[in-house]
């Protein structure tokens, strides 16, 4: 059993160069979602995809549909873990910490979260 009782799942972090405004970058993720198959159904349910935007640049944004940094980044390992290796130095532009500097002080606190690394 994985985190927060859901099953395993794989998750990864990717660093996107894009000329879209952030707000048509999440249409085109949520569009994905859907191209996979997608069905939206209970919170945290079990899915096929899931895509988020973890963050923007130094941009925040807080709309009804987008909220930038994501608000559940930094107490999650699943994302710190992978964002580490490939954006170690990006700073959150509210909590002032640098993507490893969450990951230590994640790491250091009792979270119960379980991850383990795989190569594909
Ligand atoms: P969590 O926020 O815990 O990761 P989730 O990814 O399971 O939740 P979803 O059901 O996939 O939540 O998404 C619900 C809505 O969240 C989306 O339709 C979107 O409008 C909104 N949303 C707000 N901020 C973001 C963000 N940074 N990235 C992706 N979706 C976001
Ligand atoms: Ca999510
Ligand atoms: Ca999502």
């Amino acid at each position: 059993m994985g985190f927060a009782g859901q099953n395993w799942f794989i998750n990864a972090a990717a660093l996107l160069q894009t000329a879209l405004e952030p707000e048509d970058l999440l249409e085109t993720l949520l569009a994905v979602e859907q191209d996979f198959g997608r069905v939206r159904t209970i919170k945290w349910g079990p899915r096929t995809l899931d895509l988020d935007i973890l963050y923007y640049g130094d941009k925040r944004v807080d709309s009804p549909r987008l909220t930038i940094p994501h608000p559940l980044m930094h107490e999650r390992l699943f994302v710190l873990a992978p964002l580490a290796e490939i954006d170690p130095g990006w700073v959150h532009p509210m909590l002032e910490l640098s993507a490893l500097e969450m990951l230590e002080r994640l790491r250091a606190m009792d979270h119960g979260q379980e991850i383990e690394k795989v190569d594909i």
